[in-house]
C-alpha cells in the first residue's frame, strides 16, 4: 500500500500547521508513520488521497453512528446554506434540536448548545460550581473531558488527591481544585469525599470511558457515584460526548438505569459538525446567563447547518431504534471474532466492549481502570496497527482509543476485519 501523496501533503502541512494536524491523534506519531490524508468517505469506507480504501473504525472518533455521509444527510443542506450559514440571532431549528435531546434524556429539562465537547464540559463544570457555590471538582484517571485547563490533570503520586497538570501551560494553581480518583474504585471516591466532600461542586465521569481504550464503568461504580453525590449534594455530571445516543437512545440512563444531574453531549448530536451541548434540570440551568449569573456564550453556538445535520442524525436514531440492537449485535460479532483469534493464536489479551465500542487491549485482563490499560504492550500494538492498515483496516493509531462501529459496517466487512485481525496479530507477534 502506497502513501506517496499523503506523505507529500504531510510535508506541506507541517510547514503551516503544528505537526501537520489540527488535533494530535491524527498525526500517527505514536505508530511512527506519516498520517493518511482523507479524500472522501462513504458508509464504512474511507478513501485516502492515494486512492487506498479502508474499512474505517475511527469514524471521526464517534459522531458517525450511521457511517459516513449517508445519502439522506446532505439532502436539503444546500438550500439551508443558501438561506444563510449563521445569523447570530435565534432560529427555530435550535428549539427543535433542544426538544429532541430533552425528550430523549429524562434527567434534563433544558439544554444549551455549544461548539465542541470541550466547551460542553468546561461550561457544565462552571455552572455546577455556580449552582453549588463550591470550588472543587472530581474526575477520574483515564477519562478525557476535552482540553480545558482544569481538566488536563493526572493524579498526584501516592495518596495525593489533587491533580497535577499533564501539559505545560496549565498552572498548578488552576488544577489545585481538580481532584483525581481511580476509575471503578468507590473506596477511593469515598476517601476523597470524607476529606473534602463539602467543597466538591461536581463529579464528572465517562460512564463508559472511551479514552483509555474502552473501559466500562461497573454498575456498582456508577450507582455508587449517584449515591455519594446525593449524600453530599454534589452535582453528578455524565460526560456523554462519546456515549450519548450511542449506548442507547437514552444514552447512559438506559444503559445503567442511573440518572445524572447534568449531562454533556458532543460528537453524535452534530453528526460530524462541530457541536456540543450541556443540559440539566431547570433549577440548575436557571443559573446560566441570561437567566442567571453564570456566564457562558458562543457566537456560532446552535449554528443552523450544524443543527440541520444533527437533527437528521438524532431523528433517524429516534425513529429506528433497531439501529441499537443491530449495533450491539455487530459489536458482539467483532468482539467474539477477535477473542476467537486470540485463543487460536494463544495470546492472552483482553477485548472490552460496550455496545458498538470495542477495544483490543494488548494485556491480559481484566482492564478496569487506567493502570490496567497502561499495562498494554504498546510496541506490539504499534506493529499490529501497521499490519491492519496494510490490509485496509483503519483503526485508531493508539492503544487508548475505541474501535467505533457504525450502522454502515456490514457483516461482510466485520468478517473481513476479523480475518485481518488474525493475520495482523500473527504477523506482529511473529507467530
Ligand atoms: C471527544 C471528547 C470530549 C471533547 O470533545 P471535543 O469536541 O473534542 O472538544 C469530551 N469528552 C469526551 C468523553 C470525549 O470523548
Amino acid at each position: 500500500m502506497k502513501h506517496t501523496k499523503s506523505e507529500q501533503l504531510f510535508k506541506e502541512a507541517e510547514k503551516y500547521i503544528p505537526g501537520g494536524v489540527n488535533s494530535p491523534v491524527r498525526a500517527f506519531k505514536s505508530v511512527g508513520l506519516a498520517p493518511i490524508f482523507a479524500d472522501k468517505a462513504h458508509g464504512d469506507r474511507l478513501i485516502d488521497v492515494d486512492g487506498n480504501e479502508y474499512i474505517d473504525y475511527i469514524c471521526s472518533w464517534g459522531p458517525l453512528m450511521l457511517g459516513h455521509s449517508p445519502d439522506f444527510m446532505s439532502e436539503g443542506l444546500e438550500e439551508m446554506a443558501k438561506r444563510g450559514t449563521s445569523y447570530g440571532v435565534a432560529t427555530e431549528i435550535e428549539i427543535e434540536v433542544a426538544k429532541i435531546i430533552v425528550d430523549a434524556y429524562p434527567a434534563i429539562d433544558q439544554v444549551r448548545m455549544v461548539n465542541s465537547g470541550t466547551e460542553a464540559t468546561m461550561s457544565a463544570l462552571r455552572v455546577a460550581r455556580g449552582y453549588t457555590n463550591r470550588n472543587k471538582i472530581l474526575k477520574f484517571e483515564g477519562c478525557y473531558h476535552g482540553h480545558s485547563d482544569g481538566l488536563l490533570v493526572q493524579s498526584g503520586s501516592g495518596t495525593l488527591t489533587f491533580g497535577v497538570p499533564t501539559s505545560p501551560g496549565v498552572p498548578a494553581d488552576v488544577v489545585k481544585n481538580t481532584l483525581v480518583c481511580r476509575y471503578n474504585d468507590m473506596d477511593d471516591v469515598r476517601r476523597v469525599f470524607e476529606e473534602q466532600g463539602d467543597d466538591i461542586a461536581a463529579v464528572i465521569v465517562e460512564t463508559v470511558s472511551g479514552n483509555m481504550g474502552v473501559v466500562p464503568g461497573t454498575q456498582e461504580f456508577i450507582q455508587g457515584l449517584r449515591d455519594i453525590c446525593n449524600e453530599y449534594k454534589t452535582v453528578l455530571i455524565f460526560d456523554e460526548v462519546i456515549t450519548g445516543f450511542r449506548l442507547a437512545y437514552n444514552s447512559s440512563i438506559g444503559y445503567f438505569g442511573v440518572e445524572p444531574d447534568m449531562v454533556c453531549f458532543g460528537k453524535i448530536i452534530g453528526a460530524g459538525m462541530p457541536v456540543g451541548a450541556y443540559g440539566a434540570r431547570k433549577e440548575i440551568m436557571s443559573c446560566v446567563s441570561p437567566v442567571g449569573p453564570v456566564y457562558q456564550a458562543g457566537t456560532l453556538s446552535g449554528n443552523p447547518l450544524a443543527m440541520f445535520l444533527g437533527k437528521k442524525n438524532l431523528e433517524t436514531l429516534r425513529d429506528h431504534k433497531d439501529i441499537y440492537s443491530e449495533l450491539d449485535r455487530k459489536g458482539k460479532m467483532l468482539q467474539e471474532g477477535i477473542q476467537n483469534n486470540l485463543k487460536k493464536l494463544g495470546l492472552d489479551y483482553t477485548v472490552n466492549r460496550a455496545g458498538s465500542l470495542v477495544c483490543l487491549f494488548f494485556t491480559s485482563g481484566p482492564v478496569q481502570n487506567f493502570d490496567d490499560a497502561t499495562k498494554s504492550d504498546i510496541d506490539k500494538f504499534n506493529a499490529y496497527f501497521k499490519e491492519m492498515l496494510d490490509r485496509g483496516i483503519l483503526i485508531a493509531p493508539s492503544q487508548y482509543e475505541a474501535m467505533f462501529l457504525s450502522y454502515a459496517h456490514t457483516d461482510e466487512d466485520i468478517e473481513y476485519t476479523i480475518k485481518c485481525n488474525y493475520e495482523a496479530l500473527k504477523a506482529s507477534h511473529n507467530l
